[in-house]
């Protein structure tokens, strides 16, 4: 099977050389670390990373910032400061979906809409940073309970590199505007596109020194630095369920709060009396958008058993057309994976899959020109696994499908609880009260009922189980990042 892609010619790249010149958010002095484009191996960005002192200034500053300037007292700075970020990215929105593009591998079309919805989310949450309201209550004669929401204070935001802007904004843009200081540990494979979408925010004269600070360098040196400081009150932390568990034990040393957003291993489900088109496309972008590394990946499809055959083969021949490319290139639908490692990590599963299963679509290691220079693996299905295959419990963060059967809803709530983690769940069928059933009997923090992969800044995301702690987006997601202080007014003479 020949996947059809062509590599359009390429327009001409300068590698970005990103250094503190020029950049006081920054806190960067030492080696540098490059970036390269995982279709081309291209050189995208080389930049300088930091040291542990310049992770312990970039708190100190961060502490003076939120403990001296006006920022968490004034909502409406705040919500000033963030909406200009929302106008600056918006103006510049063709070139970070560019730089997004070339440094993550994704499609051009999936790094605008990621450019765009970051934008939202940082508008949604500007909106709010004028309306953390508390509660005022009449407790007794002459007693009265003021009940507000401070900022918990310096927030460090630790991102992945699957959706590096959207995940970045996802926790700096409520962090924020609920009044802290953010200090952002991005991903050591996209740390140029982080940078560049901060810049438009650290360009505003309104938004106070020490406010945002910026740290590069390995989880493992840098991260960990962050997670263990002594001046740091909170963790916001997006990446793998294995080192959101080790960051939240270092994290208790401290006592801190930490938000975790990690794995999943997402099962969609489909009825025989859904819209089997629009359950056709959903599968398919739920599995093979971002090259299946995405979080919240639809990596495990439950068919009812009267449509199997017909609608796993469909699925087939659609993944087997998918055209896997250069993101670049507009005619594109798949790009590569991150890196080579991470190549070498989802062909392990697909060797699996080929050995625990039938492989009914992709397999191949797309290893020949063009594909040559990229991490490219064509979109992957495979049936008839054992239930003690890992294909069916652990995460591939990659194209990798692996489709079961069921005949009743009760088999189809068994099959979708049964892994340890709990991200999201599709859900295709014309049913209202099945949508309801399902809905309330699957462990999972979003339930996408005839659709998915839709994203809102108004409403939450995050894990049930080993998928995470605590929320992120909506409302929810902004009081994460706020302490809770209850003022106690008594104009009683006597104290009893
Ligand atoms: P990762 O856990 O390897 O890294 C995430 C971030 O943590 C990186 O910035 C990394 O440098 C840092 N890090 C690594 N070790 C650290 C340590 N000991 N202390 C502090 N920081 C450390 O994850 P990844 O490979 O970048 O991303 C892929 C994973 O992220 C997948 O498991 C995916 O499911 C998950 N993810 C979850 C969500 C969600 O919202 N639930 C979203 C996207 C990705």
């Amino acid at each position: 099977m020949t996947k059809k892609s062509v590599f359009a010619p390429r327009s001409a790249w300068t590698p970005l050389r990103i250094t503190r010149d020029g950049r006081e958010f920054l806190r960067v002095s030492t080696d540098e670390l490059s970036t390269y484009d995982p279709a081309t191996g291209e050189l995208v960005a080389t930049i300088d990373t930091s040291s542990l002192a310049d992770v312990d200034m970039a708190v100190s500053r961060a502490r003076e910032a939120v403990t001296r300037s006006p920022w968490r007292n004034d909502g409406a700075l705040r919500a000033r400061v963030l909406f200009r970020w929302a106008e600056r990215m918006r103006t510049n929105a063709e070139d970070l979906a560019e730089l997004l593009t070339r440094e993550q591998g994704k499609t051009l079309a999936q790094a605008r809409s990621e450019v765009q919805s970051s934008i939202s989310m940082i508008e949604f949450n500007a909106g709010q940073a004028r309306a953390i309201y508390g509660r005022a209550i009449a407790l007794k004669d002459g007693v009265h309970g003021v009940v507000l929401r401070e900022p918990m204070g310096v927030v460090a935001a630790i991102t992945p590199w699957n959706y590096p802007l959207n995940l970045t904004i996802r926790a700096v843009a409520p962090g924020l505007a609920a009044g802290n200081a953010v200090i952002v540990k991005p991903a050591s494979a996209t740390p140029a596109i982080v940078i560049r979408a901060l810049e438009f925010l650290a360009a505003d004269g309104d938004l106070p020194s020490g406010i945002l600070s910026v740290v590069v360098g390995s989880g493992a040196t840098v991260g960990d630095h962050l997670v263990g400081h002594a001046g740091v009150d909170m963790i916001a932390f997006t990446g793998d369920s294995a080192t959101g568990i080790n960051v939240m034990k270092r994290a208790a040393g401290g006592l801190k709060k930490v938000s975790l957003e990690l794995g999943g291993k997402s099962p969609n489900i489909v009825f025989a009396d859904a819209n089997l088109d629009k359950a056709l496309a959903g599968a398919e972008n739920a599995i093979f958008s971002a090259a299946g590394q995405i979080c919240t990946a639809g990596s495990r499809l439950l068919v009812e058993d009267s449509i199997h055959d017909e609608f796993v083969n469909r699925l087939a021949a659609r993944a087997t057309a998918m055209r896997v490319g250069d993101g670049l290139d507009p005619q594109t639908q798949m790009g590569p994976l991150i890196s080579a490692a991470h190549k070498r990590t989802v062909w392990g599963y697909i060797e699996i899959a080929k050995a625990d299963g039938i492989l009914i679509a992709g397999g191949e290691d797309l290893v020949k020109a063009p594909y040559d220079r990229g991490h490219f693996v064509a979109p992957t299905i495979v049936t008839g696994l054992p239930s003690s295959s890992c294909l069916l419990t652990e995460e591939v963060f990659g194209p990798v499908l692996a489709v079961q059967s069921f005949s009743s809803e009760e088999e189809a709530v068994t099959l979708a609880n049964g892994t340890e983690f709990g991200l999201a769940c599709g859900l295709w069928t014309s049913n209202l009260d099945r949508a309801w059933r399902m809905g309330r009997a699957i462990e999972a923090g979003t339930i996408w009922i005839n659709t998915y992969h839709h994203f809102y800044g108004e409403t939450e995301v995050g894990g049930f189980k080993r998928s995470g702690v605590g929320r992120q987006q909506g409302i929810e997601g902004l009081l994460e990042f706020t302490e809770t202080k209850h003022l106690n007014f008594d104009s009683n003479t006597n104290l009893w």
